[in-house]
């Protein structure tokens, strides 16, 4: 599998105390996504601007010449091919390979260490990117912790194949379901394909899964107006265990920044608790049960 990175004591990927694995490449492009190094499903270096020196050893070494560093911080051409020669010579391991390439074997005994931390109730995570873009690996890594007793989650966009969806099942003691916008072309304007997938996915989820909670990402100027709320609520009616409406943060501006891209939502306000409140009541009132919301709010004046 290629992953991006393992992440323990997750309090916020599936019931209890969790161990998530992220791993790269996502059909999406949403354009407020949080994770924006997952997207490509490529290798790459990323560049820890506080850890660095500047003693330019990764400089002097790259094969391709392909690496600069200036007051805005570290350049490494696009065509970089992840040699990875520069980050065995940071002396400061200020540079990172995201993307590397583990058995699920390894991965397997990477996790399972962590297991005297998950208690009852949590367990291990399989999140992205999009994690059901590796499913014949997902759904191995999988069964290998439903034969050790280990609780398993699977967080997806819903944006995959029927037989992606069909390969998890078995394994997954519950999914996490990310609905985003009711209209489709909404949709496409903000993720870049319109909904009809992961709608029909849905439906058939409901239909097979063990457990499924639905996650509706609350984003100024996108998915925060009462119509989607209303919309998203006519799908989920009472039929899953929760629906959570993650609101708005702007904890990855770091992210986008070490990676040299514009993100539209820097100067984006963190949603209000009245407002978090108020969609929490338009989607009960719309039909909707078992609705939460999560998060950072903005502190009321
Ligand atoms: S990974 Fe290789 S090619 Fe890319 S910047 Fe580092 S040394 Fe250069
Ligand atoms: S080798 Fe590491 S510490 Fe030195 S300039 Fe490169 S990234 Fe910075």
């Amino acid at each position: 599998m290629r992953i991006l990175n393992i992440q323990r004591m997750s309090t916020e990927d599936g019931p209890g105390l969790r161990t998530t694995l992220f791993v790269k490449g996502c059909p999406l492009a949403c354009a407020w996504c949080h994770n924006p190094e997952s997207i490509d499903p490529k290798s790459h270096v990323e560049w820890i601007g506080i850890r660095c020196i500047g003693c330019q050893s990764c400089i002097d070494i790259c094969p391709k010449h392909g690496m600069t560093l200036d007051e805005e911080g570290m350049h490494i051409i696009p065509e970089c091919p992840a040699c990875g020669t520069c980050v065995k010579e940071c002396p400061t391991e200020a540079l990172e390979m995201k993307g590397l390439e583990r058995s699920v074997d390894e991965l397997f005994n990477e996790l399972i260490k962590d297991r005297s931390f998950w208690g009852e109730e949590g367990g291990i995570t399989l999140s992205g990117g999009e994690i059901l873009m590796q499913y014949r690996e997902a759904a191995e890594l999988l069964a290998k912790f439903k034969e050790a007793g280990v609780h398993t989650a699977v967080d997806t966009s819903g944006f995959c194949s029927r037989e992606a969806l069909d390969a998890v099942i078995p394994y997954a003691d519950i999914f996490l379901y990310d609905l985003k916008l009711f209209d489709s072309e909404e949709h496409k304007k903000f993720t870049g394909q319109n909904n009809k997938i992961i709608i029909d996915n849905f439906e058939y989820l409901l239909t097979k899964a063990k457990r499924i909670w639905v996650r509706t990402p609350i984003i100024p100027g996108a998915t925060d107006t009462d119509e989607n709320i209303r919309g998203i609520a006519s799908i989920v009616r009472d039929r899953v265990e929760k629906w959570e409406l993650c609101a708005f943060n702007n904890l990855c501006k770091d992210k986008y920044e070490r990676l040299h891209l514009v993100w539209d939502y820097e100067k984006s306000s963190l949603m209000t608790k009245d407002r978090m409140n108020e969609l929490v009541d338009i989607a009960k009132a719309a039909g909707a049960e078992n609705v939460v919301w999560s998060g950072m709010s903005k502190r009321e004046e």
